[in-house]
């Protein structure tokens, strides 16, 4: 068997950029993503400024691909069939309901590809787990594939888990520090994981690609997850100490990260980590300790969420204390992404804190250069059950359409995302920094 089509199901964020990626190292490769939605296969079919997706340098190589070798369409069952290699890239949220609610993943869309591809398969199919999964979840899709599919088949499951980050995902997909791809250890898992190193060889060193079995790889996701995140929480938990002792954060972190054992990254304080892993991927992991009878092991990594939660609502006070408690203060909030270069808002810090500032009586003026008045509007109003006061939505925020209309409304301005074009505001305000990126004085910086 030689790949020449592949499907990949889900064309978020996820799915969209590492397919794009692929399809142009790939040229002979055809490369169809499908969605269930379809107003967002048309607007990957659409305005190249105005993707589904926001991230630095896919728009040119969308431009690039796009009819050559990168499709993007809603007949989910003839792609799948058409293809050898199948990614599946659907979100997995966490539980809202049932065992588990509010920790474990929620598998209902991946069960759903799952039983789409045993339908619509008629040869064999290299089935690859894109998505975060918890460990033993290629066990269940296996299940579902030899259940429904038609007799005959051979499908071959392989996690190959997505390091990229948003902001920065095809500069992380060019040179990533490393693939994983996890597979079965039988003859048939050799020849399905040899197929998707070849896919990846066109562009990453060999030496670059690990192979593990399956179980392995699905949890070396959300260990690394769970490690970056325990970072921020670190940083984060010091800069309480900071503010009440008189350390500087920045100082601390620079100090701490010369150590070549410890390394820079992810010591910056922050607002609290956001986008859809961190907290998701955490929480995944602390269920299956729980599952597993681990309770100890359990708390040690719940407590990388605490703290997170706890830098928000400490951030959330920081600024009503500064307001003197003078709820009729009007806040300016700059930045909505959870970082910046990316139009993703999930869990972003700052919904959190804006609702915590709604409850406690004040009015937001909100900014953000690539999310939309849209987006932050249902994040708000999604969100409205955080509100614990009787002060409801009405006339509680305005989304601004520039940083001028933002400062010129408010009465102190909180930047929570590290957008480079809030470097620069200047305003004789109060400015609370929460990511230390503003050059000018400020009135405080974590
Ligand atoms: P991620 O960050 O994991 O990529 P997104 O929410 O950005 O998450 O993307 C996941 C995509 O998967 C969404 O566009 C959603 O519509 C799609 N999806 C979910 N379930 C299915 C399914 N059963 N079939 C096809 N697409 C699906």
């Amino acid at each position: 068997m030689k790949i020449k089509n592949i499907c990949c199901i889900g064309a978020g964020y996820v799915g969209g950029p590492t397919m794009a990626v692929i399809a142009e190292k790939c040229p002979d490769i055809n490369i169809t993503l499908v969605d269930s939605n379809p107003d967002k296969i048309s607007a990957w079919n659409g305005d190249l400024d105005n993707l589904p997706v926001y991230e630095p340098g896919l728009k040119e190589i969308v431009k690039k691909v796009r009819g050559k070798n990168l499709f993007f369409s809603n007949e989910i069952d003839k792609n799948i069939n058409n293809s050898e290699m199948i990614f599946i890239a659907v979100n997995t949220p966490t539980k809202t309901k049932g065992e588990g609610a509010g920790m474990a993943a929620d598998l209902k869309y991946v069960i759903s590809c799952a039983k789409q591809i045993a339908k619509s398969s008629r040869s064999n199919k290299i089935v690859v787990e894109k998505s975060t999964l918890p460990v033993r979840t290629a066990e269940k899709i296996k299940d579902i594939l030899s259940t429904h599919g038609r007799k005959g088949i051979n499908f071959e499951i392989l996690s190959n888990p997505e390091f990229l980050a948003e902001g920065t995902a095809i500069s992380d997909l060019y040179k990533s520090d490393r693939v994983l791809i996890g597979g079965d250890e039988t003859k048939t898992g050799k020849i399905a994981v040899n197929h998707l190193i070849s896919i990846y060889e066109k562009w990453i060193p060999k030496s670059k690609i690990l192979t593990t079995n399956v179980w392995s790889s699905e949890l070396a996701k959300l260990a690394s997850n769970a490690m970056l995140a325990q970072r921020i929480s670190s940083i984060n938990s010091l800069s309480a100490l900071c503010e009440l002792t008189g350390a500087k954060t920045e100082e601390l972190s620079k100090a701490i990260g010369m150590d070549k054992r410890i390394g820079t990254h992810f010591l910056k304080p922050s607002p609290g980590f956001g986008g859809s892993c961190f907290q998701k991927d955490i929480l995944n992991l602390v269920y299956l300790c729980k599952f597993y009878g681990l309770d100890e092991v359990a708390e040690y990594w719940h407590q990388v969420v605490k703290i997170n939660n706890y830098q928000r609502t400490r951030i959330a006070n920081l600024v009503d204390k500064t307001l003197n408690r003078q709820s009729n203060k009007k806040i300016g909030v700059l930045g909505w992404a959870f970082k910046k270069n990316t139009n993703d808002s999930r869990e972003s810090s700052s919904i959190y804190i804006s609702l915590n500032l709604i409850s406690k009586g004040y009015k937001l003026y909100i900014y953000d250069p690539k999310v939309s008045d849209k987006k932050i509007t249902t994040d708000i109003k999604d969100n409205e059950h955080l509100i614990k006061s009787k002060h409801n939505l009405e006339n509680k925020f305005v989304v601004c359409r520039s940083i001028d209309e933002c400062i010129k409304n408010s009465d102190l301005i909180l930047v929570l995302t590290e957008w480079e074009e809030f470097a620069k505001i200047k305003t004789k305000k109060k400015i609370i920094d929460t990511r230390n990126i503003v050059e000018n004085e400020v009135y405080f910086k974590l």
